[in-house]
């Protein structure tokens, strides 16, 4: 049978992994994405039809969220935030789902885990799979198709989540029912949240003092203090190459999105009553710089003092 995809939101994550998954279904399938930005869904389009000549699916671009949701079996939605995922699963439940039977709704979003909650519920009861499927790996990640998958699912749509995922990650983990794949993401970004401000501020100091950067980023690297910010995203420019730094801080994982996952972790370990003492001074950090950058141009070394005072 010629099953039909449906793909929510091409931005910095969805557009490559639309991509990926397009490459990994049979030629015969169609692919159907919609995104309230159109340059995106044209510029998919373009690029994938200048691929054609190899084959694959069709794509098409929805005029509409209920144009996908007619005719999508398995959608995947990667939006910004939780308003988003919301509006845009409300729209889905407004279109008669129960008319069709037994679809899957794939949510890959990082958003708070009452609204996820709310959203599956609401899909779940017309009938339908809704799983939690939020991912780690960045854009680099998401363009070779090596992210990390955090499932949270009922046991049998995690059977069926899994192959779906498989054609856009390397590796999917089942944390377990519906909800855990965000707080595990949370909690994995909490640290990531702060291990690139001390990222930043060790290198600083370290500069600072004399130490030459690519030196110190080796030795970091190879002893107890290293993290991803210090080997994979290590914000001193020219330290390692292909890290944001390299180019102006463009493309990397936005700042607005780091302080937007903080927030949603602090909210979280409030809902549990456990203690996240370093965040508010991390929350305030990511604030400011919010507020006077677009980019996480946390570390040019001559202009920064770095995290105590300034993030740009
Ligand atoms: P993005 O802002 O680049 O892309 C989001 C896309 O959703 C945009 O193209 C936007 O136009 C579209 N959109 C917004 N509202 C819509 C609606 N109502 N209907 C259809 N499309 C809509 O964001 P991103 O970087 O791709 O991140 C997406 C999610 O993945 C976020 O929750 C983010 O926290 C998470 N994430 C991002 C990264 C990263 O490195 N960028 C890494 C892991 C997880």
């Amino acid at each position: 049978t010629q099953a039909k995809w449906g793909f929510i939101g091409l931005g910095q994550m969805g557009y490559p992994m639309a991509k990926n998954l397009r490459a990994k279904i049979p030629d015969t399938d169609s692919l159907i994405v919609y995104d309230i930005n159109e340059p995106a869904t044209s510029r998919f389009v373009e690029e994938t039809n200048s691929l054609t000549g190899s084959g694959g699916a069709s794509v098409i671009v929805a005029q509409s969220l209920q144009d996908v949701a007619h005719v999508s079996d398995t959608v995947i939605t990667m939006l910004p935030q939780p308003k988003h995922v919301k509006t845009v699963y409300e729209e889905f439940t407004k279109t008669k789902l129960k008319n069709y039977s037994d679809r899957l709704y794939i949510d890959c979003s990082t958003i708070d885990v009452k609204t996820s909650l709310e959203v599956g519920s609401s899909i779940r009861a017309l009938g339908h799979d809704f799983v939690d499927a939020p991912v780690s790996g960045g854009v680099v990640g998401a363009s070779a198709g090596t992210l990390t998958f955090m499932l949270g699912a009922s046991g049998p749509a995690a059977l069926r989540a899994q192959p779906v995922l498989e054609k856009m990650g390397k590796r999917v983990v089942h944390m377990g029912d519906p909800g855990t794949g965000i707080v595990g993401k949370l909690a994995n970004n909490y640290l990531l949240a702060i291990n690139n401000l001390a990222t930043a501020e060790a290198m600083n100091f370290g500069i600072r003092l004399g130490l030459d950067a690519k030196k110190l980023a080796n030795l970091i690297n190879c002893s107890t203090g290293r993290c991803w910010p210090s080997e994979v995203n290590n914000p001193v420019p020219g330290v390692i190459e292909g890290a944001p730094a390299g180019r102006e801080y463009s493309g990397g994982f936005g700042v607005s999105l780091m302080a937007k996952d903080l927030k949603l972790a602090i909210a979280a370990a409030e809902l549990a009553d456990a203690k996240l003492i370093l965040a508010e001074s991390a929350r305030k950090l990511y604030d400011d710089a919010e507020e006077t950058s677009t980019s996480f141009n946390i570390a040019t070394p001559s202009e920064t003092t770095i995290a105590a005072e300034t993030l740009t």
